[in-house]
């Protein structure tokens, strides 16, 4: 067997609607790109049911399914899809220069552009009966499931921007919101605080966690824990959302490529550039607002469009190069 390292025009890390994307893309670009699927291929959207707000599927859609027809969709036109995890990168920080990503520990290869997409993960709270009602009732995305709970009551833990925002969205569907906040004060921005403490069909409790999730195959209700005063309560929800913030998966490329205090990759304003020549971010690994299949994809877009382009210029720098040099020895 030959010791060659694969060279590869694009490689992408991560296969969830914005790695899908831009592999369908890059390889109608016939930048051959190969996916690296990492170690939940379809991402994030294999985890939940139902997909509704997806443009184009006026029915729904399985989560799972639709990432299935995404690979088939990127396959279609010449991606190589693999199962593989991505565990180590050297970037190249000169324009042209060569990438290279270590796959699960043992192969190299070598890439001229690379698009990440390595998504982030939905921290819960880790408690057995909060696990074990995921898809029965709990969710870590009001935005993507909250209208299975329409006029009825439910719960939403967290404190921060997500948690004000989800617990105003979810009002407005639910007949009733209660919001758990462990400390005695909202993380949220001011604007945000007085928007949950201004809707009346939110019910706020500080100082207040959760003790457990009650409900065998799915969520009946709440039992409460006030942390000061120890007092229980229990209320009766049939939905439970977990708002407690997301990490994103960006661990291999920690003082190798520009990122926020919380590790999202930072990009270039209106584009997928990160700051490293010829390595794009798309997708949530990117993205702590928004947060959705739709809006990754629409930056899976963007990164291939912008891996194209970038190669396109590298090129025609080269030829001027060749050009030049032949001159000059002319
Ligand atoms: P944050 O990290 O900002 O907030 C997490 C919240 O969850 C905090 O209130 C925290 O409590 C609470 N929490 C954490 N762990 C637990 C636990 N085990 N049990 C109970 N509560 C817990 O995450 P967000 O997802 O809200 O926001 C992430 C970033 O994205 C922020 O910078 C935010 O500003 C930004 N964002 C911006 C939006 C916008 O501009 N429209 C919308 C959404 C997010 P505590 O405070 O006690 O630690």
């Amino acid at each position: 067997m030959s010791d060659k390292i694969e060279r590869i025009k694009c490689l992408i890390i991560g296969s969830g609607p914005a790695g899908y994307t831009a592999a369908i893309y890059a390889a109608r670009a016939d930048l051959k790109p190969v996916m690296y699927t990492g170690m939940e291929p379809g991402g994030q959207l294999t985890t939940t049911t139902e997909v509704d707000n997806f443009p184009g599927y006026p029915d729904g859609v399985d989560g799972p399914q639709m990432m299935v027809d995404l690979q088939k969709q990127a396959e279609r036109f010449g991606t190589q899809v693999r199962i593989g995890m991505v565990t180590e990168v050297e970037f190249s920080d000169k324009v042209g220069g060569i990438h290279r990503a270590c796959v699960d520990n043992s192969t190299w290869v070598e890439a001229e552009t690379i698009i990440i997409s390595t998504g982030a993960t939905a921290k819960y709270l880790g408690l057995p009966s909060e696990q074990r009602l995921r898809g029965g009732g709990v969710s870590a995305c009001a935005i993507c499931d909250g209208f299975f709970y329409k006029g009825q009551d439910v719960a939403i833990v967290g404190g921060g921007d997500t948690a004000a925002e989800e617990a105003t969205y979810l009002a407005n569907i639910c007949n009733k919101v209660t919001m758990l906040v462990r400390g005695d004060q909202m993380r949220a921005s001011k604007a945000m605080q007085h928007r949950v403490t201004n809707t009346k069909n939110i019910d706020l409790r500080y100082n207040t966690e959760v003790d457990e999730v009650l409900g065998d195959q799915v969520v009946e209700g709440l039992r409460m824990l006030n942390n000061q005063t120890g007092e229980k309560e229990e209320i009766k929800i049939t939905g439970m959302f977990i708002a407690i913030g997301h990490k994103p998966n960006t661990d291999i490329f920690k003082g190798k490529l520009d990122m926020d205090e919380t590790g999202y990759l930072i990009t270039k304003s209106k584009s997928t550039k990160t700051n490293i020549p010829g390595v794009y971010a798309s997708g949530d690994v990117q993205d702590k607002i928004y947060r959705q299949a739709v809006t990754a994809a629409g930056t899976g877009c963007m990164a291939a469009l912008d891996a194209e382009r970038y190669l396109a210029e590298v090129e025609s720098e080269e030829g001027e190069e060749v050009k030049t040099t032949k001159k000059v020895e002319a």
